[in-house]
């Protein structure tokens, strides 16, 4: 029978992160992925003649945020497209069109004030940054530069998933930022298969270094003897075979939503501490809401068709549609003469109420046709989407002293991974800081 050293249990950036680290290292690592599809939230998949993305990705802070780092450690390339600029704005009112973070945009005083704070950021080294979790990014933006309106600039030009930066942790904001500020490009997008292409850079690695990767199985409990790892046991769910499975091995990596982690491992191996941490992120309910659409292209002419992504809103709105179209930086991705494009709501999000979601969703497409009088003509399909809770949180009894770490204390070969485990509120960024803080975990302890 095939002997394992590690099982990671999830083939989304994390799980696939860590396989590629540990089957780089000389373990013998097989990864299992209850989908017939890997990324996780991290992927792409065809449809109806485009490549669709889960929610298109950008890549943040490829070079400072760990991620070129992952894909060079496990010597796979990547090719990514950086976006310049990497945003830009609509008003719906005046149709001025600018850069999101401009001169133009937000005048002189505000625009030299944003600059300071990036020259400010990108000197603090990251003990300073740790220090400041339990406050808020307004807290700290108003004692260094007293000033709402930046506060406010903040609010407008995204990032954090549209939370509100009196949220936000100051720690996981200034990591982001510091990250974005330091990086060689603050966006980029995969030239090729939409964000597909990281979750195959890392299978090609896994696989390249020895490791295995078994998809439709669909993990359902960690076995233990004592308080040490065992293997895990499971179910294959393909179509018409469907069946147990029990894999052994020492070490067992969970990168399925932290959420889950009482349904694997019994509290009393968890700890108050852990549990409390898990029971804190489970009770932010969080609701992404978008639309997806392939449009026709010649709905985007004399528009802007030089831009990959823009945020749209008026004076008085305390919330801004986004607007991607990936299909800008590779073609490919829509059929000829076609578009794929994502739209969706930033700002205030409806925590936790699904009525609000489907209000603000809504509101997306009446200023689509706001902004397209014939959208609706030139719309080949259009998809709306409403995912609870999908995105880390950064807020600031949530990061920190408060990340849930890589480790379950009561248990023996039992480590952790996922975004949420290290919650900077960067997507990706933190999925892949997550999976060397996990690798180097359990080197730590093999030692
Ligand atoms: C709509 C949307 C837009 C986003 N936009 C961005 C963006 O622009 N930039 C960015 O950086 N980030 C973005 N993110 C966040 C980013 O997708 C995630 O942070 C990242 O993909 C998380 O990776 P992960 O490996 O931690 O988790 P996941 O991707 O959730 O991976 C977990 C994996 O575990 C598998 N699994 C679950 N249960 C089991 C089981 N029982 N057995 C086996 N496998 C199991 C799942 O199928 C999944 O593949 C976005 C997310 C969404 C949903």
């Amino acid at each position: 029978m095939q002997r394992y050293d590690a099982i990671v249990i999830g083939g989304g950036i994390s799980g696939l992160g860590v396989a590629a680290l540990l089957s780089k290292k000389g373990y013998r690592v097989v990864l299992l992925e209850k989908e017939s599809i890997l990324g996780g939230r991290s992927t792409s998949f065809p449809y109806r003649g485009y490549t669709v993305d889960i929610g298109v990705h950008a890549i943040a802070s490829y070079t400072s945020s760990g991620i070129e780092r992952l894909v060079k450690e496990v010597e796979a390339t990547l090719e990514l497209i950086p976006i310049k600029p990497s945003l830009m704005h609509l008003d719906l009112d005046t149709r001025a069109y600018t850069r999101a973070a401009s001169r133009e945009r937000f005048g002189d005083a505000l625009y030299n004030d944003f600059k300071r704070l990036v020259a400010m950021v990108a000197e603090l080294d990251k003990e300073e940054i740790e220090t400041v979790h339990g406050q808020s990014a307004e807290r700290w933006i108003l004692d260094h530069f007293d000033s709402s309106e930046l506060v406010a600039f903040f609010d407008k030009i995204t990032g954090f998933s549209g939370q509100p930066m009196d949220k936000v942790s100051a720690g996981a904001f200034l990591e982001t930022l510091h990250d974005a500020f330091t990086s060689e490009a603050t966006i980029t997008y995969p030239a090729r298969h939409g964000i597909k292409a990281l979750p195959d850079v890392l299978e090609g690695a896994i696989r390249a270094h020895g490791g295995e990767i078994i998809t439709e199985v669909a993990v359902q409990g960690i076995l233990f003897q004592g308080d040490r790892v065992q293997g895990v046991q499971g179910k294959i769910v393909r179509p018409s075979f469907i069946s147990e499975v029990e894999i052994q091995a020492p070490l067992a990596v969970l990168t399925v939503p932290l959420t889950l982690l009482p349904r694997f491992v019994p509290s009393e191996m968890i700890g108050d501490e852990l549990l409390d941490k898990v029971s804190r992120i489970t009770a932010e309910n969080y609701y992404y809401v978008g639309l997806v659409a392939g449009v026709e292209a010649s709905l985007f002419e004399g528009f802007s068709s030089r831009f990959f992504q823009w945020t749209v809103d008026r004076a008085g709105m305390d919330w801004h549609g986004l607007i991607t179209v990936p299909s800008f930086v590779d073609r490919e991705l829509a059929p000829e003469g076609c578009h794929l494009a994502f739209i969706d709501s930033h700002g205030p999000m409806p925590y936790g109420d699904q009525a609000l979601a489907g209000r603000r969703q809504k509101e997306l497409l009446s200023i689509l046709r706001e902004i397209w009088p014939d959208f609706d003509q030139k719309t080949d399909w259009l998809h709306p989407v409403i995912y609870p809770t999908i995105l880390p949180l950064a807020q600031t009894s949530l990061t920190g002293p408060f990340r849930p770490g890589f480790r379950v204390p009561g248990a023996t070969g039992l480590y952790l991974a996922g975004d949420a485990t290290y919650l900077t509120g960067s997507g990706i960024g933190s999925a892949v800081k997550s999976a060397f803080s996990c690798a180097d975990a359990i080197e730590a302890d093999q030692r």
